[in-house]
């Protein structure tokens, strides 16, 4: 009874779809691959001649897409011509102002450049009026005398306006000039006393050039007391400015009357930089050591050229063992009358003064001493006759010569010659034999003491 219902019901709903179909249904019937059996109705849609997602439609998203892809590839090209808004535009205004800003800042530097040019040439024309003014001191040798009252001179060209009393800055030349007279006179008196001796006492310092510069705080200055001509003579005064990282500019002056007024006749530059304070001149070359080694370096003036470089044995260096104002014076060179020495310590003296006598075409070493006075307890010293001299403070207005070494005997002693820092910050002491004079770097102060020899009078502790 249910099946024939079944049946019935089917064939209506099939008599149905058929009508509906308008004859376009059909009706499938299979096995699946495990065998049951399916049904499939396949039957035509009146209103739409084919299903959503046809052809069509998917052209217009195809097209869609293809106008997309075109617009992100302007945007990561660029080369969207400014038709766009949005993101490229506020790009474009970026660049704008970032534009505006380079133009601004480029206007400013221009205008920077311009100044600065127009400062240039003031600084040239006023170098070129001074130099005249120099070259016209030169050439117009004081020829003027004053009387008691300093208030009258002769021979004054009246058109002349640098031979103005009023003038301060040529008081002060005229006043270096007299002070190294007077110390060339001294000299000569001197001369006559040529031989060894101990030193018994140590004059004011006499000032023959301020430093111009911050790096010249402390350096070295000095003449050959043997030199070898006839390019450079026992007149040449030699100079370095130790203050800096690379130091090897060497400045040669004419004579002490050019030293004074500033002006080199020619600067060497060393093949190698120079370390500190303790370089020296002997016979026609330049002893240094070389920046933070124990390398000693002979320069030959004449040709220019590095002569000979030598290890010093066990020297300690760059701050290993300095003099008490520190500034790496690891190794000090001087030169007496009896050649060149090294003056520095090692490890194995703990510090103490060692003193070597150097060969001063090879620099090889030629006989060594011990000391027993720490080299960093002591500001500065110097070798005279064969003698060791320490100079007790490098700041003290009023300090001493505190200890003296004699090679001949190996015997040191303290002692006491007073000694002035005039300036307070004394940073190169060195001696030399045919000036009889200390050379001395005091605080960016040129200076020179005049010396005596003789027996041992001071009083020795
Ligand atoms: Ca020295």
């Amino acid at each position: 009874m249910w099946l024939q219902v079944f049946l019935f019901c089917l064939s209506c709903l099939l008599l149905s779809i058929q009508t509906q179909a308008q004859g376009r249904a059909s009706l499938h019937r299979s096995n699946d691959p495990s065998g049951r059996c399916h049904y499939t109705f396949t039957v035509a849609n009146p209103q739409e001649s084919s299903c959503p997602g046809s052809k069509p439609e998917m052209d217009q998203a195809l097209s869609r897409l293809t106008l997309l892809e075109a617009s992100v590839s302007r945007l990561l090209t660029g080369v969207d011509g400014g038709t766009m808004t949005g993101v490229g535009g506020s790009s474009e205004k970026g660049l704008q102002e970032a534009f505006s800003q380079v133009t601004a800042q480029k206007n400013q530097l221009q205008q920077d450049k311009e100044r600065l040019n127009m400062q240039v040439q003031e600084l040239q024309r006023r170098l070129a009026e001074l130099s005249q003014e120099a070259e016209s001191l030169r050439q117009k040798p004081c020829q003027q005398t004053f009387t008691s009252g300093g208030t009258q001179h002769e021979n004054r060209p009246a058109s002349d306006p640098t031979y103005d009393f009023g003038n301060s800055g040529y008081q002060e030349m005229k006043a270096e000039v007299t002070e190294i007279s007077a110390s060339h006179l001294f000299l000569e008196g001197s001369h006559n006393f040529t031989g060894c001796g101990e030193l018994v006492s140590v004059g004011d310092p006499v000032l023959h050039r301020k430093a111009e510069s911050i790096t010249g705080k402390y350096g070295v200055w000095m003449q050959d007391p043997e030199p070898q001509g006839p390019q450079y003579t026992n007149k040449t005064v030699w100079r370095i400015d130790a203050v800096g990282k690379d130091v090897r500019q060497l400045f040669a002056y004419e004579d002490m009357d050019q030293f004074s007024r500033g002006f080199p006749m020619k600067v060497l530059v060393l093949p190698e930089p120079v370390e500190s304070t303790g370089a020296t001149l002997y016979q026609g070359s330049f002893y240094y050591q070389r920046k933070r080694s124990r390398t000693l370096v002979r320069y030959d003036l004449a040709s220019e050229t590095l002569a000979s470089r030598m290890d010093l044995p066990n020297a300690g260096f760059h701050g290993q063992h300095p003099y008490s104002w520190g500034g790496y014076t690891d190794i000090d060179l001087a030169v007496d009358e009896q050649g060149l020495w090294a003056i520095y310590s090692t490890s194995k003296a703990r510090g103490a003064f060692v003193i070597s006598q150097l060969d001063p075409k090879s620099l090889e070493v030629k006989k060594s001493w011990e000391t027993n006075i720490k080299k960093n307890t002591v500001a500065n010293a110097f070798m005279v006759c064969g003698h060791l001299y320490t100079v007790a403070s490098y700041t003290a207005p009023n300090t001493t010569i505190n200890f003296v070494f004699d090679t001949a005997t190996g015997v040191g002693q303290a002692v006491a010659v007073p000694f002035k820092n005039k300036y307070h910050y004394n940073s190169m002491v060195d001696y030399n034999h045919a000036q009889r004079k200390l050379y001395a770097w005091d605080n960016f102060h040129m200076v020179t003491y005049d010396i005596r020899l003789g027996r041992a009078t001071h009083g020795r502790s």
